[in-house]
């Protein structure tokens, strides 16, 4: 039988609806209005098209946005002090510098600059550290294993007491979702083995997976003989394997495949999240979502 695709696009849209009700009840009660700033520099095109999505969705739910372009030549100094002027700015409730940054500049610098309060993609080391204690101190979660966390409850997937394996040990995925779904809590709660280059049998492992969440950037890297039958299968892997050209622009676009099989796996699993449409439109959704959370935290 085949199973049951996880649409992305639609569970993004579900959530992007609940926050805008969230935002207009805010204005309403508090007249406050979630603020988001996007600080791009340079103007490297994927990193444009990023801030341009991330812009695009603020606007629909009501948000106070700013998009702050800065020259490709900007010193460390300079952005260290735009970072702070909007710390300090009271209708920004999120800050978001949009990586990767030029050579000549510090991320971590920068990073650690921002306020941990409105760092809304929770790669400040204190809400690191917020996420791996859990419970009422993780204040935002990063925002693609955010994703990857709605993507299995809404889809009705039990995390309790399930074999979850991670494929992955990056700072932005595998680390930080392996760490969320083994906290005691709903949506969680799981027994997580979290593979790598050094695992020795990855098949083994992917075989037990009753969840299993593959972040690897190797396309194809998950063989369907590896999945376990009637299981979630989550693949986060973006990979561009070619070009082709699309009849909607008449303009050439990636072809992008995920880290599983997709076409095989579809057959094994229980769910399975396509790519593109899968993990994908969750991220922005999920920015979202803390930016909210940071402008309901600074009523309080
Ligand atoms: P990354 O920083 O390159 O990390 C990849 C991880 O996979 C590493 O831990 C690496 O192991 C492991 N790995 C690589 N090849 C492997 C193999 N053959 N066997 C076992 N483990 C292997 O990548 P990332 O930033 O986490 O991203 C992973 C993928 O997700 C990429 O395709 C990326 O484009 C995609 N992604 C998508 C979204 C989205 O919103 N949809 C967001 C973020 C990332 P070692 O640690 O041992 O090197």
């Amino acid at each position: 039988m085949s199973a049951k695709i996880i649409n992305g696009t639609e569970i993004a849209a579900q959530i992007r609806e609940e926050l805008k009700k969230e935002v207009s009840q805010m204005k309403e009660k508090h007249g406050v209005v979630p603020g988001l700033v996007t600080i791009l520099v340079g103007k490297n095109p994927a990193s444009v098209s990023y801030v341009t999505g991330k812009q695009k969705t603020a606007k629909e739910l009501g948000f106070y946005s700013i998009q702050d372009d800065q020259p490709e030549d900007i010193s460390e100094g300079e952005l260290l002090s735009i970072v702070e002027k909007y710390n300090k700015d009271p209708k920004i409730h999120g800050i978001l510098v949009q990586l990767p940054l030029p050579k000549h500049i510090s991320e971590k610098k920068v990073i650690m600059a921002i306020n941990p309060d409105k760092d809304v993609d929770c790669f400040h080391p204190i809400n690191v550290g917020r996420l791996m204690i859990g419970g009422e101190e993780a204040v935002f979660l990063p925002c693609t294993p955010a994703g990857i966390q709605e993507l299995i409850v809404r889809s009705g997937f039990e995390t309790s007491g399930a074999e979850v394996v991670v494929v992955g040990r990056s700072n932005i995925v595998g680390k930080p979702i392996a760490n969320m779904l083994l906290q005691k809590g709903r949506g969680a709660n799981a027994t997580v083995t979290v593979c790598h280059t050094g695992t020795k049998d990855i098949a083994f492992h992917c075989k037990r997976a009753d969840i299993l969440i593959v972040a690897a950037g190797v396309p194809g890297l998950v063989k369907p003989e590896w999945i376990k039958p009637g299981s979630c299968v989550i693949d986060v892997g973006v990979n561009r394997v070619g070009e082709k050209l699309s009849e909607k622009t008449g303009k050439m676009v990636p072809i992008l495949k995920g880290d599983v099989d997709f076409d095989a796996a579809k057959e094994i699993a229980g769910a399975i999240t396509p790519v593109p449409g899968g993990v994908g439109p969750m991220t922005i959704t999920m920015l979202m979502k803390n930016t909210v959370k940071a402008a309901r935290l600074s009523i309080s």
